[in-house]
């Protein structure tokens, strides 16, 4: 069966649709400045079941998500827009209310301002249609089509966090404010993720990234991406992942963990490529972000290796898919 990625290829080649593609749409605003704006759905029982989180971290999450991709292109997020259908069961709760003090709470910690959304009914489940758009310098966004072969592949943060959380969730353990520290933060790695907004910006500012995306689908995919994008290949060295340190109740072995790290999704850590100089230059301002390399890109076209061990076998896309 086609992916949603075939067919996104699809009708971008059939139209010729030629601003689809990356995290976010690239639009000329002004002589100065570059507008970016992305999109993004959240159905219920699909990508998130009303039993697992709370209508404040599912609004704060509706907004991550799209901020997210503003990050991926280095840009400052500025406006965003929220549609959602809702049944009447859940309108007749004060769900809408609590969803929104999550998505202003977050909205207000990176100064966006909600210009507008839609509201209907729906007949069973929640649906929600995130908009973010945001501002860069003109001709500045990071794409995911400038990696170079040579360059380093670098993440912004630990992986494997969301996933961990995500598999507690389908064990039966819901969110509380009582429990311990370590469970409670892999829950949140899940439920209420970080946008990484100053990483993108920093790397953007200081023309530090070939190319850039989001890791909201996983290593394995998301790679794909940029390795796509860019026509070139890569390669991740399993002792270089710098795993979520609490993703341990979820995953006792280092396989089990390697696994929720390059194919579980959600971490909304970013991933980027950077030239081996660059790198040098920025390696103290790196260690102090904690950004970690992964590997490196290869002129292997499309091909991502893992070595572990010093044995290397090809890594294949496992990520998210919806279809
Ligand atoms: P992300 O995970 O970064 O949000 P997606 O995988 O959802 O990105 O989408 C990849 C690209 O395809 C984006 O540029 C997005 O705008 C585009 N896209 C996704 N769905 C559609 C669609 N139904 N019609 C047109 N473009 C789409
Ligand atoms: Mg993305």
């Amino acid at each position: 069966m086609k992916t949603e990625f075939d067919f996104i290829e699809t009708i971008r080649r059939r139209y010729s649709l030629s601003k689809i593609g990356d995290d976010c749409a690239v639009l000329s605003k002004d002589s100065k400045t570059d507008l970016v704006i992305t999109t993004d759905l959240l159905v219920e029982d699909i990508d998130f079941r009303i039993a697992w989180t709370t209508p404040e971290f599912l609004g704060h999450k509706a907004l991550a998500v799209s901020l997210s991709d503003v990050a991926a292109m280095g840009a400052k997020p500025v406006w965003a827009m929220l549609s959602i259908g809702i049944p009447k069961k859940i309108w007749k709760t004060d769900f809408a209310e609590k969803f929104y003090d999550g998505y202003m709470r977050l909205a207000k910690k990176f100064q966006v301002e909600i210009v507008g959304g839609d509201i209907s009914k729906t007949p069973d489940k929640i649906i929600i249609d995130s908009i973010v758009a945001g501002e860069v310098r003109k001709g500045k966004a990071v794409l995911r089509s400038g990696a170079k072969v040579g360059d380093l592949i670098f993440v912004t943060g630990k992986l494997g966090g969301a996933a961990g959380g995500l598999s507690l969730l389908e064990s039966g353990i819901r969110f509380d404010s009582k429990d311990k520290i370590r469970r409670k933060n892999l829950l949140l790695k899940q439920l209420q993720p970080s946008p990484k907004i100053p990483d993108g910006e920093f790397l953007r500012e200081n023309n530090l990234a070939t190319s850039m995306i989001d890791l909201s689908d996983g290593i394995s995919g998301d790679l794909a991406h940029i390795c796509r994008a860019s026509k070139v290949g890569a390669k991740i060295y399993a002792d270089k992942i710098s795993f979520h340190k609490n993703s341990s109740p979820a995953a006792n072995s280092f396989d089990e963990k390697l696994d929720l790290a390059l194919n579980g999704g959600e971490d909304f850590e970013l991933l980027f490529t950077v030239n081996p100089k660059k790198y040098f230059q920025a390696e103290n301002e790196f260690k102090k972000r904690r950004f970690f390399q992964a590997g490196e890109v290869t002129a292997n076209l499309e091909i991502i290796e893992l070595i572990t061990k010093g044995k290397s076998k090809i890594l294949p896309p496992k990520g998210y898919r919806h279809f």
